[in-house]
């Protein structure tokens, strides 16, 4: 995957494309990579980073969502379930199977979960993953070394996905490459190109370059997750908007604050929330929030009432209890919710995270909402919604199957930095085959070293900057202006916003 290479069949002008997808997050690629193993002349234009908006700060959970049983949403659940088994086949180097515990502090409880969990298990069919156990108070202390024992009533292990959303984003951009995909990040698209009043193509700008070039295409379509309103209204000025954006953060903590390897599942806190403690990496991860109210922006940052939310429940449930001091890291996403009237407000939480596709009296043609676990489906039916658009051959989708590229068991050789888990090789393979433009990319994406110890990444950021301008030819200047960039970057890793206006409202990822 090279940058320029692509930028040059994107400036080609006799270049045609049948499908042009704007938006290089889960959903975006997932479409790419659907549309070019279709056989599809496929373009991807991401105007920031692959992921870098809300697919590289989920909980990364592959998984069915245990809480939508209990609002009801069968359906969402079976779908999810489904395509969690098919990922843990097609992309097994970065989505493996992760065991949670849900403990349980009153005596009807391991009952009453026993039995949802048992119905998960079942939604699953032949892809679950292994069954639900109830666990004695000993053994779930023994999953859990760091759960308060204080009246616990035992507790129900079941098992989910776990990955590394940033890598698997990675890994479906090398894989719509490989399937005849043009994909490139940095690349704005400006305006939408009509003829005869129907959407013809892009007007997209480089933004490393700033060169701009005007793309023909079938049919174009919008994966732009939180930004979907935006690039509607390139369409028409006047379409009301479709998208409540909602933020979630999560915190990084030492492992030891789990105590092992297995995830604690809390289903509802005393105020009704959803919070995860998550074995991620040899750290823990802890999330999430649901704070309403929010604008679109690439990366948002977490706000102090969130963290002091999360750490003050983590608190309840452990016994060594995590401060502000012990934070390595956090991170805040915002979910591209979609509205059930386009014009209601009301509780993002109670919004369903299953897909939305629309089609314009123009045909620009919009997928939004979702989970990161569909993304498969949704790329399903947008594509098959798009060749017809499009007036595209029909071809089926084959994506079932379809095995994603990875290196993730690529490891080995002398770490960065004692605290990050990465070696030069993998600095190196992300600027020289990932598409790697930013010291960012590499140290937020590429590697996930600012999510697993923001100074550390700020220890290491200029001998990477090194082995970056070495490959590249860089000079002085652009180092330290990486450097300066990074910096700022990682500050919003560091520390919380001060107190929002805005309320926690409600529920997880
Ligand atoms: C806190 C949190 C936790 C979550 N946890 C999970 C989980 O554990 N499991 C799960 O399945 N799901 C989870 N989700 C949901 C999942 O992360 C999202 O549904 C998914 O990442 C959305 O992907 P997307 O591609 O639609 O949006 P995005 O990732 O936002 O991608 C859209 C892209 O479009 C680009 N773009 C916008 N405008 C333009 C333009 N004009 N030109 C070019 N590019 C443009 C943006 O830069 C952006 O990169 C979570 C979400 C949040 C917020």
């Amino acid at each position: 995957m090279n940058r320029s290479e692509a930028l040059d069949r994107l400036s080609d002008s006799s270049e045609s494309w049948d499908i042009i997808v704007v938006g290089g997050g889960a959903t975006g690629l997932g479409i790419a990579v659907d549309a070019a193993n279709r056989g599809y002349r496929t373009a991807l234009l991401e105007q920031a980073d692959f992921s870098e908006s809300t697919s590289s700060k989920s909980t990364k959970l592959i998984h069915g969502g245990v809480r939508y049983l209990r609002s009801g949403e069968v359906g969402l659940v079976r779908e999810s379930l489904r395509e969690r088994g098919r990922l843990l086949r097609n992309a097994a180097g970065i989505v493996k199977p992760l065991s949670f515990v849900v403990p349980a502090y009153r005596f009807y409880e391991p009952f009453f979960y026993g039995m949802g969990l048992t119905l998960y298990d079942l939604l699953a069919g032949d892809l679950g993953i292994k069954s639900t156990d109830h666990l004695s108070d000993h053994e779930t202390l023994k999953e859990i070394p760091n759960l308060n024992p204080d009246g616990l009533h035992g507790g129900t292990l079941y098992w989910d996905g776990q990955f590394d959303d940033a890598r698997l984003a990675i890994a479906m951009a090398r894989t719509a490459h490989r399937e005849g995909a043009t994909v490139v990040n940095r690349v704005r698209v400006k305006e939408l190109v009509k003829e005869a009043g129907r959407v013809s193509g892009v007007v997209a700008e480089d933004l490393v370059d700033g060169n701009s070039f005007r793309l023909k295409a079938s049919v174009v379509i919008n994966a732009t997750g939180v930004f979907t309103d935006s690039v509607r209204k390139m369409d028409d000025s006047q379409s009301s908007d479709m998208i409540a954006p909602s933020q979630g953060i999560h915190i990084v903590l030492d492992q030891k604050f789990l105590g092992g390897e297995t995830a604690i599942m809390i289903p509802s806190t005393d105020d009704g929330r959803v919070l995860f403690a998550i074995p991620w990496q040899n750290k823990m991860l802890l999330g999430t929030t649901d704070t309403a109210g929010v604008e679109p922006e690439i990366c948002p940052r977490p706000m102090k009432d969130e963290v002091d939310y999360l750490l003050d429940h983590a608190g309840r449930y452990l016994v060594e209890k995590p401060t502000l001091l012990d934070v390595r890291s956090m991170f805040a996403g915002l979910r591209p919710l979609v509205l059930p009237n386009k014009t209601s407000g009301g509780a993002t939480s109670k919004i369903s995270r299953s897909h939305s596709l629309t089609v314009s009296d123009s045909g620009l043609v919009t997928m939004a909402g979702g989970k990161w676990t569909t993304y498969r489906q949704m790329a399903e039916d947008a594509v098959d919604c798009a060749a017809e658009i499009g007036a595209l051959s029909f071809q089926p989708c084959s994506t079932h199957d379809l095995t994603l590229l990875s290196e993730e068991n690529e490891k080995g050789g002398e770490w960065i930095h004692p605290h990050l888990p990465y070696t030069s090789e993998d600095i190196e393979r992300a600027v020289g085959g990932e598409m790697a433009v930013t010291l960012d990319d590499v140290l937020s994406r590429r590697t996930r070293c600012t999510l697993l110890d923001a100074n550390a990444a700020l220890e290491v950021a200029p001998a990477v900057c090194q082995i970056m301008s070495q490959m590249t030819g860089a000079g002085a200047d652009w180092i330290a202006r990486e450097i300066e960039s990074f910096q700022q970057c990682a500050l919003a890793y560091k520390e919380p916003t001060s107190q929002s206006e805005s309320s926690v409202e409600s529920e997880g990822s």
